[in-house]
């Protein structure tokens, strides 16, 4: 194949281009990341770099956005609306700092290059328009378009409660006000539910979102849509001075304008009532940059809005005015990108995961892409429905995003890109680990493994449940530990863990002898738990660490709860016909009756809890509640007292509650006993009727 020449390889990359800016600013529907389309833009700016006479007025790097067509009418900016040059690496960020110190050093303005001020703002990701307030009266709204013309949406923008439709204070005869629109993320996930509950489209983004919703024909919808707007720049300015209306030059610094600095200018912009992010910061030279930059990186996830960036703009006006406009975007600020926390890539299968009380999570295997700062290669999916109401299939190119240390989640196909032949997906019928049945009750979103014990990947997940500190507590049997004694086919159960030897254990992987040792010391330990707490650790569905404690003051072991009927188990405390079923299934099974005979043979011997009986004990036929943190007592130590004093404790509020046992920080519990009239006691007077110090 013959290299194309670089005149080729521009018309390429325009064409690309330009396809992607009318998918992205006019149908709202762009099928690569932004990351990909910077990418590409990047590449056309250095070849236009390296072959200036390539250049030609219509190419993508001489404008912005695309021309509005929409059937929303068109508004020519009396400025016009640009860009920024991006940055992504902090040599970017020092190249654009050693570029504004020679230029300012030149014209005089500058005498050393950490010395020169800059506004660093957030990089708000949602979209810019222009509001035009002429006599303080809000008259005009457009969107930011080609940055010449933009479609004009007044109408919509007047439902924005954060916009003045009048401003306050001193303004000027005309003021064009810059800034963005978006969406806070709680707004948009709601939004998002009421939509799919209505069966209407569901948005990939709060941009995304934020674009559709200011581009309505019907400006009810978008008055009923949360937006919100931050200021951060300006436009036309014009005031009256000696009695003629004079136009101040625009974004920089005509010794008339209303004020210096770029930070003076968005202080009086918030002083006219316009709402302005105090998110801002006056910073000097690259270090300063930079600093503010790591800080945002850290906190980004505080803030209520996406954000893509954050931009810094040379503070002094006058400076401003030096350093002037390339075509599409100021020599005076540059946006200085985060790593994208969205990314498109290709779905290539969807597997299940088995959880430990049998929940199948759906899983997107992905071709690996690098988001939010590392590469991502699987995401979940997280139930059927999800997958059906996103339409996402295998073989799609999907949206990732990975946000923080939020888990990476596939948001969107993009149907455009969708390759013939794909189906939906179809929950297997069997457990891909165990192969028993998999089951959706009707009412119900999660699927589950019917296997229970008998599957390893739960048999996995509920040893590590049963090792858990409010189990049996068995220190020193990580994750990866029980990974590997599954795998092995050494432990099959519960009860084979306490067969184990320090020998067996020293032979495995990251196991030394010491810890080998330890592991037999807490198993032995755990040899002899409450009943409660091996009750918990069976880990029967619906059976908390309460109902377990109830289960085993009711019937003392673990044989009398095997025994019940429903009828007896209804009996316990707070015990429903769901529990109820949930322990009768979990009994009927033969394995999991199996291992308690090889629980009992490892030597496993549960404590009945010690509740004492007799009239005369201060609690006697009383049933306690335990709420919130008491000053001194933990809940195991407070159980203890009010059994050895013949009372029960329970886990919810009812009309038969003796007392309510109130710390610090008590909850509902605490309501509801005021509701039923049940007498409250903190941990003192627990004590006092305890008869104890
Ligand atoms: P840009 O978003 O990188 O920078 C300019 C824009 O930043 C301004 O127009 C304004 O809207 C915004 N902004 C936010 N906070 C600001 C602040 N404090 N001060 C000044 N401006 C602020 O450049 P662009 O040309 O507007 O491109 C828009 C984005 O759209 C880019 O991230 C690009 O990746 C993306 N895009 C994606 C596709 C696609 O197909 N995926 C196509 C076109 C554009």
């Amino acid at each position: 194949m013959q290299e194309s020449t670089p005149a080729q390889q521009a018309e390429a990359l325009r064409a690309e281009i330009n396809e992607h800016n009318h998918r992205y600013y006019v149908l709202d529907a762009p099928v690569v990341s932004d990351a990909a389309y910077d990418k590409l833009m990047n590449s056309l700016i250095a070849l236009e770099q390296a072959h200036p006479e390539l250049i030609t007025p219509e190419s993508p790097t001489q404008r912005v956005g695309a021309q509005p067509v929409s059937a929303l009418g068109s508004i020519r900016h009396a400025v016009p609306m640009r860009s920024l040059g991006n940055a992504f690496e902090e040599e970017d960020v020092q190249a654009f700092s050693k570029r504004v110190f020679d230029t300012l050093y030149g014209a005089g303005l500058a005498r050393a290059e950490d010395q020169v001020q800059y506004m660093a703002e957030l990089k708000f990701d949602g979209l810019a328009v222009s509001l035009r307030y002429e006599d303080g009266k809000l008259v005009q709204a457009a969107t930011r378009g080609d940055g010449q013309t933009g479609e004009d949406i007044t109408s919509n923008i007047r439902t924005l409660r954060s916009v003045p439709l009048k401003l306050k204070g001193d303004y000027p005869q005309v003021l064009e006000v810059r800034g963005e629109v978006l969406m806070n993320r709680r707004d948009f996930e709601k939004l998002n539910q009421a939509q799919q509950e209505r069966g209407d489209k569901v948005f990939v983004n709060p941009r995304n979102a934020a674009a559709g919703s200011l581009r309505q024909l019907d400006p009810r919808i978008t008055a009923k849509r949360p937006l919100r707007f931050y200021a951060y720049g300006w436009g036309e300015i014009r005031k009256v001075h000696d009695g003629q209306l004079e136009v101040f030059r625009q974004e920089s610094g005509s010794p008339d304008m209303p004020r210096k600095t770029h930070a003076q200018m968005l202080d009086w912009l918030q002083a006219l009532g316009l709402p302005v992010s105090d998110t801002r910061k006056l910073v000097c030279g690259a270090e300063g940059l930079l600093e503010y930059y790591r800080h945002i990186g850290e906190t980004r996830s505080t803030l209520p809005f996406d954000i893509d960036g954050v931009v810094y703009k040379v503070d002094s006006l006058q400076a401003q005015e030096v350093l002037g406009y390339v075509a599409r975007a100021p020599r005076f600020a540059v946006a200085h990108k985060f790593p994208a926390q969205e990314e498109t890539t290709r779905l290539l299968s969807i597997e299940v995961q088995v959880g430990r009380t049998g929940a199948i999570t759906p899983v997107a295997r992905l071709e690996p892409v690098f988001v939010g700062g590392v590469t991502v290669t699987n995401a979940t999916l997280h139930n059927e429905d999800e997958i059906r109401r996103k339409d996402v299939r295998v073989g799609d190119t999907v949206v990732v995003r990975r946000a923080g240390d939020v888990i990476p989640e596939v948001l969107a196909p993009v149907l455009d890109l969708r390759p013939p032949g794909t189906s939906l997906f179809v929950m297997p019928t069997e457990c891909p680990v165990c192969g028993s049945a998999i089951e959706r009750p009707e009412d119900e979103a999660v699927s589950r493994c019917t296997g229970g014990l008998f599957c390893a990947a739960q048999r996995k997940q509920s040893l590590s449940h049963a090792a858990g500190r409010k189990a049996l507590d068995i220190d020193g049997l990580g994750e990866k530990l029980v990974e590997q004694l599954v795998d092995s086919g050494r432990v099959k159960s519960l009860a084979d863990l306490f067969t184990l030897t320090s020998d067996e254990l020293a032979a495995y992987e990251r196991m030394g002898r010491k810890s080998a040792d330890n592991l037999v010391a807490a198993l032995d330990k755990a040899r002899t738990p409450d009943l409660g707490r091996l009750l918990y650790a069976l880990g029967i569905r619906h059976v908390g660490e309460t109902t377990a404690r109830d289960l085993a003051l009711h019937f003392g072991s673990v044989e009398a709860v095997m025994a019940a009927d429903e009828a007896a188990l209804l009996q316990v405390h707070d015990v429903g016909m769901v529990v109820a079923a949930s322990i009768l299934n979990f009994f009927g099974e033969p394995h999991n009756r199996e291992v308690i005979t090889q629980l009992v043979e490892a030597g496993v011997h549960a404590s009945a809890p010690e509740q004492a009986s007799g009239s005369d004990l201060p609690l006697a036929g009383k049933t306690l509640v335990l709420t919130g943190t008491m000053p001194n007592w933990t809940r195991d130590e407070a159980t203890r007292h009010i059994l050895a004093a013949g009372g029960k404790v329970s886990g919810s509020v009812s009309r038969k509650t003796a007392y309510v046992v109130a710390g610090e920080e008590a909850g509902s519990k605490l309501t509801k006993a005021a509701e039923l009239g049940v007498a409250v006691l903190d941990e003192d007077g627990l004590k006092a009727l305890l008869g104890v110090g």
